[in-house]
């Protein structure tokens, strides 16, 4: 999720319209940036940055206000991106058949098609249209929506295809409030649609407090599985902690890094290049890192899509899936004490 400008500014102008105006004359007094950082209202604004965030943030995720936003948004990228950010392809694994949407500006929901059956599910359907645009160019009738979690570039079609599609079933977990929500899920629950679209939903918290990824079990296609992640992992990155510390993060990257390395990745955001610059800041020396950035880069020219990835990719370049990796601490310059063993928070969690 992209935290709208409106939920920093919002809170902030209003804070400015109460008590800005005598401060602003104390301000433009102070002749120095020393000065500047020791008056009154740089220590005020400091102590109150944290609180007027999560004030925006709750605005985002609990009122209509967030919902308002989304519809903005929607009509926003549309306008700017009649056929979608990027250009994607369906990715066929033995009559299953994946295509990523693209929506908003940088987002993805996916329309997962068991070919045989015509049955179709749909993971993070927030924008409705060009989804149900998809739904309809392959002919299938929609089952479920998968949803991984809460934020409005996420859930935002939920209740609009429920309508459409009257037995449609909305799946995520109840932690989050979820639009729409008919099937609440467990950590590991397995959904079935017919014989081979099989997902076990696992719960991730972390970005928020009910944040769920969904596995498309290969077993049952006789193919690599799939691995829908949210915003917990994107190409060569992590989703931001909004409702969670760091502990809880790592165990939750953890249930991804002990997944099947030929897991394909299809994140919730298009996010590739500016995600693997970030880790050339952290580890550039990597090779693997280096060869993918290059091949990004000439995919995002184009505008093509960089998803899927495989888990074993993302494991040789992505910084918050290496976190155990001696070759990131040599590059962050680590130096592991006597007394401490870095391996016992991983085994703990897993
Ligand atoms: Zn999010």
């Amino acid at each position: 999720m992209a935290l709208p400008d409106w939920t920093v500014y919002l809170p902030v102008l209003c804070f400015a319209s109460v008590c800005g105006g005598f401060y602003i004359c104390r301000v433009f007094k102070c002749a120095r940036i020393s000065a500047w950082k020791n008056s009154p209202i740089a220590k005020l604004m400091a102590r109150t940055e944290k609180p007027l965030f999560w004030i925006a943030y709750s605005l985002y995720t609990r009122t209509k206000l967030g919902y308002i936003f989304h519809k903005r948004q929607m009509r926003k990228a549309r306008e700017r991106y009649p056929a979608g950010h990027s250009r994607t392809q369906p990715t066929i694994i033995n009559d299953i058949k994946i295509i990523p949407v693209p929506i908003l500006s940088d987002n993805y929901s996916y329309v997962v098609i068991d070919t045989a059956s015509n049955m179709a599910v749909v993971v993070d359907p927030a924008d409705p249209q060009p989804v149900q645009a998809c739904l309809e160019e392959e002919g299938v009738a929609l089952q479920a929506v998968l949803c991984t979690h809460k934020h409005w570039d996420h859930s935002g079609g939920n209740r609009a295809l429920k309508r459409r599609y009257r037995s449609c079933r909305v799946y995520g977990n109840v932690m989050d409030n979820i639009p729409g929500l008919t099937h609440p899920l467990s950590d590991k629950d397995t959904i079935d649609f017919g014989t081979r679209l099989r997902f076990r939903a696992f719960y991730t918290p972390g970005h928020t407090v009910g944040h769920v990824i969904y596995l498309l079990d290969g077993r049952a296609i006789g193919g690599p599985s799939s691995l829908f992640s949210g915003d917990l992992v994107f190409l060569s990155g992590c989703g931001r902690m909004f409702e969670g510390n760091a502990s809880t993060m790592l165990s939750s990257l953890d249930t991804v890094g002990s997944l099947n390395d030929d897991t394909l990745l299809w994140p919730g955001h298009e996010y590739a290049e500016d995600n693997l610059l970030f880790a050339a800041e952290v580890e550039p020396c990597n090779v693997v890192r280096k060869q993918k950035l290059l091949w990004v880069l000439q995919q995002r020219s184009q505008r093509l899509c960089t998803c899927p990835s495989t888990l074993a990719e993302e494991k040789q370049y992505n910084p918050f899936l290496r976190s155990h990796s001696q070759d990131l601490h040599r590059a962050l310059g680590l130096q592991q004490k006597q007394d401490e063993d870095w391996t016992s928070y991983k085994e703990g969690h897993l």
